[in-house]
């Protein structure tokens, strides 16, 4: 047994706090890796609020094969036993910085989801919502999605550059960081905001910090537990942790 199934076997409530290399496992790619998105694409320019209002056709085209066939992609390990963790009643919420709906998909019911999601597409114009299967349909056939009502564009509710991070969701993961015993970090390497000062919360409050995350993070001096390796730490974690809710 590792220290960290230790740690989770001790313990009475746990946050997940996720990142990229989450999602690596699923053969979804991340952004700013060794084969990440950045090495090909423009994502600043995908993902500028500025240039979607003038041609929104661009971050379609881009997303089409990354976001618009994630109906395609399967929960992870990891995903699926975060999700058993919180019916177990260990974790208490998975807090994302991801934006690929695989938490939902693999079964978690309380994910807050940092950088928006493209689980909701609005109309630009009306505020009309629509569902990402709906949107992906048309996107997949090279065309913009636009508004039934109003003909305005649609956009995904992403938090895209030039746009605020949904302050909401900040506020919940900060409330369920400083409520649990035990942090766990998995696949973040911590540097962006509000990534950087989420954890800092659970240690304010007199918890615990476990990082799981190929590469350093800034946190990692205040981590009890640090590990490298997420599939090996989860085969662990689902050999071990068996209790039933308490
Ligand atoms: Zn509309």
């Amino acid at each position: 047994m590792n220290d960290l199934v230790k740690l989770l076997q001790s313990a009475s409530s746990v946050a997940v706090f996720t990142g990229a290399g989450v999602s690596t496992l699923s053969g979804i790619r991340d952004f700013r890796g060794k084969n990440g998105i950045y090495q090909e694409y423009d994502a600043d320019r995908i993902f500028s609020l500025d240039h979607f209002h003038r041609d929104p056709s661009y971050y379609y085209r881009m997303t089409r094969d990354f976001i618009y066939n994630l109906d395609e992609k399967q929960p992870s390990m990891v995903h699926l036993e975060c999700a058993r963790l919180e019916q177990l009643g260990l974790v208490k919420g998975v807090i994302t910085q991801n934006i690929d709906l695989l938490h939902q998909k693999a079964g978690s019911r309380r994910v807050i989801e940092l950088h928006g999601s493209p689980k909701v597409h609005r109309c630009l114009r009306c505020n009309a919502e629509y569902p990402f299967g709906w949107a992906a349909e048309i996107v997949k056939k090279g065309r913009v999605p636009r508004c039934k009502h109003c003909d305005g564009v649609v956009k995904p509710d992403i938090t895209f550059f030039g746009e605020m991070l949904p302050v909401g969701a900040i506020e919940e993961a900060a409330e369920r960081a400083s409520e649990v015993d035990v942090m766990l970090v998995l696949g973040s390497s911590l540097v962006v905001q509000p990534a950087a000062t989420i954890p800092l919360y659970t240690l304010e409050a007199g918890g615990t910090l476990a990082i799981v995350n190929q590469g350093e993070t800034p946190l990692d001096r205040h981590a009890e537990v640090r590990l490298d390796d997420l599939e090996d730490a989860f085969q662990q974690i689902s050999r071990h942790i068996r209790r039933p809710s308490s």
